[in-house]
């Protein structure tokens, strides 16, 4: 169980991080949550979540910038422990034109093969 920030109850990653719907869980500490895809779109495909509820990027303002940052510095170490030391993707997808689903800022880490595409 894990206090949520901001909790908002109809958002789904809200109720995965406070453990009221489970999840596979591969990383926590006091500002952040990762766990697996429950729909893998690689070998490797992990989302990371800020503890406190922010609907996008594109929401971040700017006292969570140390909060966004966090989550950036943790995401080397979460790869290296799934074996990503050949590379890997980080995606983090806004609203509905950007193919966001879920309105809780979250990245995707996606890796484990060679990926197909550039995306930019
Ligand atoms: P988005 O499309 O918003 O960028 O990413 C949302 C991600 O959440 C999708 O990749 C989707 O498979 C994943 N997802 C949706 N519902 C659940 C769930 O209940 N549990 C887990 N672990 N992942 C979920
Ligand atoms: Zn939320």
């Amino acid at each position: 169980m894990s206090e949520v920030i901001n909790y908002d109850s109809e958002c789904l990653f809200c109720n995965i991080i406070k453990g009221d719907i489970p999840s596979t869980k591969v990383y926590e500490d006091e500002l952040c949550y990762a766990f697996r895809d429950i729909a893998p779109q690689a070998p490797v495909h992990v989302l990371v979540v800020p503890k406190k509820h922010i609907p996008s990027l594109d929401a971040v303002a700017p006292e969570d910038g140390a909060l966004v940052t966090h989550i950036l510095a943790v995401i080397p170490g979460i790869a290296a422990a799934e074996g990503l030391q050949n590379g890997y993707r980080v995606v983090s997808n806004i609203g509905p034109d950007g193919g966001q689903t879920v309105p809780h800022l979250h990245f995707h880490i996606i890796g484990g093969t060679s990926l197909a595409g550039r995306m930019a």
